[in-house]
């Protein structure tokens, strides 16, 4: 199904044993193996079936397909940048921003921690499953938090993704089980400020 599709499961920038002891090989093993892995096939699979039916001019549950559409693309497309936002870091208080995003952080947020403890915040309240995101308006030129519920509600449209964090309990749940933030105060120090100053810089504005 893999090959035939075009959606991708792509390589982590980095090994499974990498980003220990704050994600363990195994956990990001099968985070990335299994879960991931099977949103790439989802969405691949629905692109055969939608293909079909327009080529045999079948009838089709429009509704439901793209909400699993958009549940399978939404949780393939939030992944590959989860693990591109992330890379093996020393401890997160000397993990700071730097650079165009660090400044746009301070202004919107007036500091760093300020803008580390709503995003902990979000994270931390996302009702069921879903991801805490770092969003930016090229309309109002502000960055914004938001929600996103399973991995496809709650999002304003045409909002670019900056910065994700995973918070399915498949995320952490062999390493922290129930305890949620302790994995996000964990996530703080593998953010890759780097290369969310590259995405950020790298927006149309
Ligand atoms: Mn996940």
């Amino acid at each position: 199904m893999t090959e035939k599709g075009f959606y991708k499961l792509p390589s982590l920038p980095y090994g499974y044993g990498d980003l220990a002891p704050q994600i363990s090989e195994e956990q990001l093993k099968i985070h990335h193996q299994k879960h991931h892995q099977a949103y790439v096939d989802g969405a691949n699979s629905i692109y055969e079936k939608l293909d079909l039916a327009r080529k045999e001019d079948q009838d089709i549950d429009v509704k439901a397909i793209l909400k699993e559409l958009s549940w399978n693309v939404g949780g393939h497309l939030l992944h590959s940048l989860f693990w591109e936002n992330m890379a093996p870091n020393g401890k997160a208080a000397a993990n700071l921003p730097a650079g165009e995003i660090a400044e746009a952080i301070k202004n919107e947020f007036g500091g760093f921690e300020r803008f580390k403890k709503e995003f902990t915040k979000a994270a931390a309240s996302v009702e069921g499953s879903g991801w805490a995101a770092l969003t930016y308006c090229n309309s109002s030129h502000r960055p914004l938090i938001m929600q996103i519920e399973k991995h496809n509600c709650n999002v304003i449209p045409m909002f670019h993704l900056l910065l994700v964090c995973d918070v399915f309990e498949h995320a952490y749940y062999l390493d922290y089980k129930n305890a949620r933030a302790k994995f996000i105060d964990a996530f703080w120090s593998l953010v890759n400020w780097k290369a969310v100053d590259e995405r950020f810089k790298a927006m149309p504005r």
